[in-house]
């Protein structure tokens, strides 16, 4: 059907290019670009054979005309940005030069501000509209499918949601004293900043980790849960009806925590530069380096995750309640593709998205959230390609 951009040679970005490589009626051909080229190519060497024919390229998606050029090359339906949520504006803008859809899976953050909000992406909003594409924001799980989930709720099973809580499990084992599942740089960003929740039309903040619960998921067990702010919780709390309250929890085990707190109070996860031995470092891009890869997780990685979403509201008058969610085998991932569950959680349903804008299945023009299409596609879609869902109508719920 057609050509597919993918920037980034990452965890998610090499489960997404497996994923593509054996959908190879709809991804025909694919360029592979990100910064360390070889990585692209080694990756080429192990899938090549296949019906999807494979290119790579070195970039530095950072600089806009670099991808303008690239573009303009390989001529691809879309552009994945599977790199770093850094990259995001960047690669629109030469989305926008060249009149090309895009997709990520990550909102934008500035480098040097440890914050991220839609705004700078929705901003765009009107100038992909007038150019006749599409920008699909957040295709990966969370956010992504944990959206596409609320769309298919609010479609089928609701008239109001009033509550929805995200709950984030990973129960995996990498025999590490501390790692992260993903990009350790975002990652650490990500939960040690401030938490907040959606109530009542306003954001509540909290300190980092301040909200703990336990809840006892399918599948995994009891697990400790912390409140954190997500991405998705700002898209859906304009786009889901009747919302009083959304809230995301990920549960942390306590080596990690106290390996986190430790790197905290000796400064490690600053992103502040210093001055080192006469050159600035960036003491959480040096924590980044001697962590050890994501990628090199799959073959240790033991255990599961689950990740899905509650939600409670009213259909024809009467109380509803809902559960939705995926578990997700660290062994099994590692087995079909190589990486562990959470790269596999989040590089499918990047493939999936793709698939949607590619095949015409959502096609509307400007800038979007994952839960303003119909979810009914891409909910097939993650039965046929590796992440089926469970439904629960009486689950447990979170006080
Ligand atoms: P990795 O660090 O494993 O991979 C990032 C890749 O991007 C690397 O190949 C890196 O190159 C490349 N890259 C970085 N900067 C540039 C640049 N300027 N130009 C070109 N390439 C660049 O990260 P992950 O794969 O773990 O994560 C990828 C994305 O997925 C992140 O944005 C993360 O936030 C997001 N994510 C989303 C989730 C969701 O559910 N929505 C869950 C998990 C992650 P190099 O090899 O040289 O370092």
């Amino acid at each position: 059907m057609g050509k597919a951009l993918i920037i980034g040679c990452g965890g998610v970005a090499s489960v997404a290019i497996h994923k593509c490589c054996q959908n190879s009626e709809v991804f025909k051909e694919i360029m592979i670009a990100s910064r360390t080229k070889s990585k692209c190519d080694d990756l080429k060497n192990k899938l090549d054979g296949g019906r999807t024919i494979i290119h790579t390229a070195q970039i530095d998606a950072d600089n806009t005309e670099e991808v303008i050029e690239l573009i303009n090359k390989f001529k691809p339906d879309i552009v994945m940005n599977l790199a770093l949520p850094y990259q995001d504006l960047a690669i629109m803008e030469a989305c926008l030069a060249t009149k090309t859809n895009y997709l990520d899976t990550a909102n934008y953050e500035p480098l040097d501000t440890a914050k991220f909000e839609y705004k700078w992406q929705w901003d765009y909003r009107e100038k992909f509209e007038k150019a006749g594409i599409t920008a699909l924001l957040g295709s990966g799980f969370d956010p992504g499918v944990t959206s596409v989930f609320s769309a298919y709720a609010q479609k089928h099973y609701f008239d109001e949601i009033n509550y929805i809580d995200i709950l984030d499990a990973n129960a995996g084992d990498h025999g590490y004293p501390f790692a992260t599942n993903f990009n350790p740089e975002i990652n650490i960003r990500e939960v040690s900043a401030k938490g907040s929740y959606w109530e009542d039309g306003r954001w509540i903040e909290t300190e980092p980790m301040e909200i703990k619960r336990v809840y006892n998921f399918p599948q995994i067990g009891e697990k400790d849960m912390y409140l954190l702010h997500h991405e998705e919780l700002e898209s859906l709390a304009l786009n889901i009806k009747g919302i009083k309250r959304i809230r995301f929890f990920m549960t942390f085990g306590q080596s990690y925590l106290t390996h986190l707190k430790c790197l905290e109070n000796v400064g490690m996860t600053s992103i502040e530069p210093i001055e080192y031995q006469g050159m600035k470092i960036v003491p959480l891009q040096f924590l980044k380096a001697v962590l050890p890869d994501p990628a090199s997780l799959g073959p240790r990685t033991k255990g599961k995750t689950n990740i899905g979403c509650i939600f409670q509201g009213k259909k024809d008058g009467k109380d509803v309640k809902y559960y939705v969610y995926n578990v997700c085998d660290h062994e099994e991932c590692y087995r079909e593709v190589g990486s562990q569950a959470i790269s596999y959680t989040t590089g499918v349903p990047a493939m999936i998205g793709a698939m949607m804008i590619m095949n015409g299945t959502w096609n509307k023009k400007g800038v979007f959230n994952m839960e303003e299409f119909d979810p009914d596609p891409f909910m097939d879609a993650l039965n046929e390609w590796g992440l089926p869902w469970i439904e629960d109508f009486d689950p447990l719920l979170v006080d």
